[in-house]
């Protein structure tokens, strides 16, 4: 249920970032407006299938603006970009350049096959290992949030995720002694970034895994790549996170929150100019044993799927950061997640506990979003 019947009061964050105008025009009067004509026009000539073939591609006109949209896959999750401009195939450059830097990131990233993060992992106890400066600053963002988060953020808790395999045939759960022993190896404060070195040292038997923030970090990897390129109104979303800039054709981007009970539906629709907007719930992948549902985001305090949020939505100019927090308030709960939102400069948050009671920070207030969720 799309949620656009409120007040028209307009609301806009106060919030303010240096690179880029950021305004959270959560603006309650333009989502009743209708959205602005959208003509589909032809697809240029068909291009042979290329590197980027395994993605969908439309455009849509207004005058003389185009929008260029594709669609695909990228770190195990749905892809959308589009892009305003005037030249399809000057988008369709970017695009290209814009997918070929999500696809490296995730090279970096991934636990799921060999990376620098699982070399790094390999060589945990052997003291300071020098890394790529990138990896070395999302550490350092990780390790960030773990302290802003009081530990509910930590990317140590890899020893835990083996316990809970949501993708085995027959799932089974973890005893007791085995959730203490993997937790022996978990706590984010133990892991040192050397900023000035590049190194990572962490103690031997800990492993790092980022994902629960390398999708935050590709999206501002992608939105820089856009922004190196000229372009002034696009948007990059992977999975529930998305980062928007500028405009869509004169509007606000229009950013849907999930509905966390039913998925397929939507319970709040965000207007959004350049700003992130990252979603994290208990719904994306998880497995129901005996009736209780199992899923992907754990609790370092209990070493078990947290129960703090169903959903949290996190809203803030930076994606990487908004992402490894939305995380953290899945952990947290909206009591003392947002008591964090409400210190953090430049961030708001729309949190459904386990309720089902929506808490939304301060400067959302009088947004269009529902109380509960069904
Ligand atoms: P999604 O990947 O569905 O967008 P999140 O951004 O919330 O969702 O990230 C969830 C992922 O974060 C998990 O799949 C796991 O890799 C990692 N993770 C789980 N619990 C934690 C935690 N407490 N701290 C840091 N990372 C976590
Ligand atoms: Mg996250």
């Amino acid at each position: 249920m799309i949620q656009n019947t409120c007040a028209a009061q307009v609301v806009r964050s106060r919030v303010l970032l240096s690179a880029f105008a950021i305004l959270m025009a959560c603006n309650a009067a333009r989502l009743a407006d209708s959205p602005p004509a959208q003509i589909p026009v032809p697809n240029p000539a068909p291009l042979p299938v290329d590197k980027h073939g395994d993605v969908t591609r439309t455009t849509t006109a207004k005058g003389t603006d185009r929008l260029r949209e594709w669609r695909g896959g990228v770190m195990g999750t749905s892809l959308q970009l589009e892009v305003l401009g005037t030249d399809v195939a000057e988008l369709d450059r970017v695009l290209g350049l814009v997918l070929d830097e999500l696809r490296r990131v995730e090279d970096v990233f991934t636990v799921w096959r060999e990376s620098e993060l699982t070399r790094l992992n390999d060589r945990a106890g052997q003291g300071p290992i020098p890394v790529s400066r990138e990896l070395a600053l999302v550490l350092a963002t990780s390790i960030e949030c773990g302290r802003v988060t009081r530990g509910a953020f930590d990317v140590s808790y890899f020893p835990l995720r083996s316990l809970w395999n949501y993708q085995a045939e027959h799932p089974t759960l973890p005893t007791q002694a085995e959730i203490d022993a993997a937790l022996a190896f978990v706590d984010w404060s133990r892991i040192e970034v050397d900023l000035e070195k590049n190194t990572v040292a962490m103690p031997a038997g800990f492993s790092i895994d980022l994902g629960g923030i390398a999708k935050g970090y590709g999206i501002d990897r992608a939105m820089s790549v856009m922004l190196e390129q000229g372009v002034k109104n696009g948007l990059v979303q992977a999975g529930g996170d998305t980062k928007a800039l500028g405009r869509k054709f004169g509007e606000s981007w229009q950013i849907a929150i999930k509905n966390p009970r039913h998925p397929g539906e939507l319970f709040a629709v965000l207007p959004v100019v350049n700003q992130c907007v990252q979603t994290s719930g208990d719904y994306e992948r998880f497995v129901e044993i005996d009736g209780q549902r199992y899923h992907h985001i754990i609790d370092p305090r209990t070493g078990r799927p947290s129960q703090g949020c169903m959903s949290a939505t996190v809203i803030g100019p930076e994606a990487t950061f908004a992402d490894g927090i939305a995380t953290a308030m899945c952990v947290l709960g909206p009591q003392a997640g947002m008591e964090i939102i409400e210190q953090l400069d430049r961030v708001e948050a729309v949190l459904v506990g386990m309720d089902g009671e929506v808490h939304l920070s301060s400067g959302l207030k009088k947004a269009a979003i529902p109380s509960k969720v069904r």
